[in-house]
């Protein structure tokens, strides 16, 4: 048997001070996950509780660099976000094996086509199309958990062309990292390979083609590129 035509290579992030690279399976993300942040998209953090999406694999972009603007949309946001990666997987996990299953951490950008989200929000839709799109994700290299500090109650910002947007603590999540995994391990069995986008604290806004934005996450990683 021969294929119809050859697959894509697997999209992998480095590992810093490493020779080892990660390869992606599949990309995880929470919606609505700090209080601040569902509050300035107008909504009640108390009647309001995350959510889990996804993004295709193939559209992450990797390392610091250009980002290429996306069609149809006039209303790009950034969103800063950790990002957790799994080297193995398993279907409801407890707690420990959750924390045995995670690789490291990364500093993540969930780009959001805001105009078509607040459309499909507006019809009651999925979001698909407002998270997922060519280069709608962007990750820094990968730091191992060992050398991770600790990435659950550390300082996240996002600046844009060198002015603050976003400056916050990880420790606000309305799921922490291992309660999102062990919830997510319910509703999927997860892979070696998975990313979790942990979601995004208050601040976010609109960028344009030509803008900056770096991601720096205390102890874990910085990432910049530039919207092309
Ligand atoms: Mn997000």
């Amino acid at each position: 048997m021969t294929m119809i035509f050859q697959h894509a290579e697997p999209t992998t992030i480095p590992v810093q001070n490493s020779e080892q690279t990660f390869p992606v399976n599949r990309i995880f993300c929470i919606g609505k996950n700090y209080a601040d942040h569902v509050r300035e998209m107008g909504s009640d953090p108390s009647d309001t509780p995350p959510c889990v999406f996804m993004k295709p694999t193939d559209c992450l972009v990797v390392g610091n660099g250009d980002l290429p603007y996306p069609s149809a949309t006039d209303d790009l946001h950034y969103e800063g976000e950790l990002v957790v990666a799994l080297s193995k997987g398993g279907k409801d996990l407890d707690r420990a094996a959750v924390e045995d299953a995670i690789f490291g951490y990364a500093a993540g950008l969930d780009m959001t086509r805001r105009d078509v989200q607040a459309g499909l929000k507006e019809r009651r839709l999925p979001w698909d199309m407002a998270k997922s799109f060519d280069g709608c994700a962007a990750i820094s290299a990968l730091k191992p958990k060992v050398d991770a500090g600790n990435p659950h109650a550390t300082n996240l910002k996002l600046s844009v062309n060198g002015a603050v947007r976003q400056d916050d603590t990880t420790a606000k999540m309305i799921w922490p990292v291992v309660d999102a995994l062990v919830h997510l391990s319910t509703l999927i069995e997860l892979k070696p390979g998975d990313l979790l986008f942990t979601g995004t604290p208050e601040g976010v806004g609109q960028v344009v083609r030509g803008d900056r934005m770096d991601v720096a996450i205390a102890d874990v990683a910085e990432l910049s590129v530039t919207l092309k």
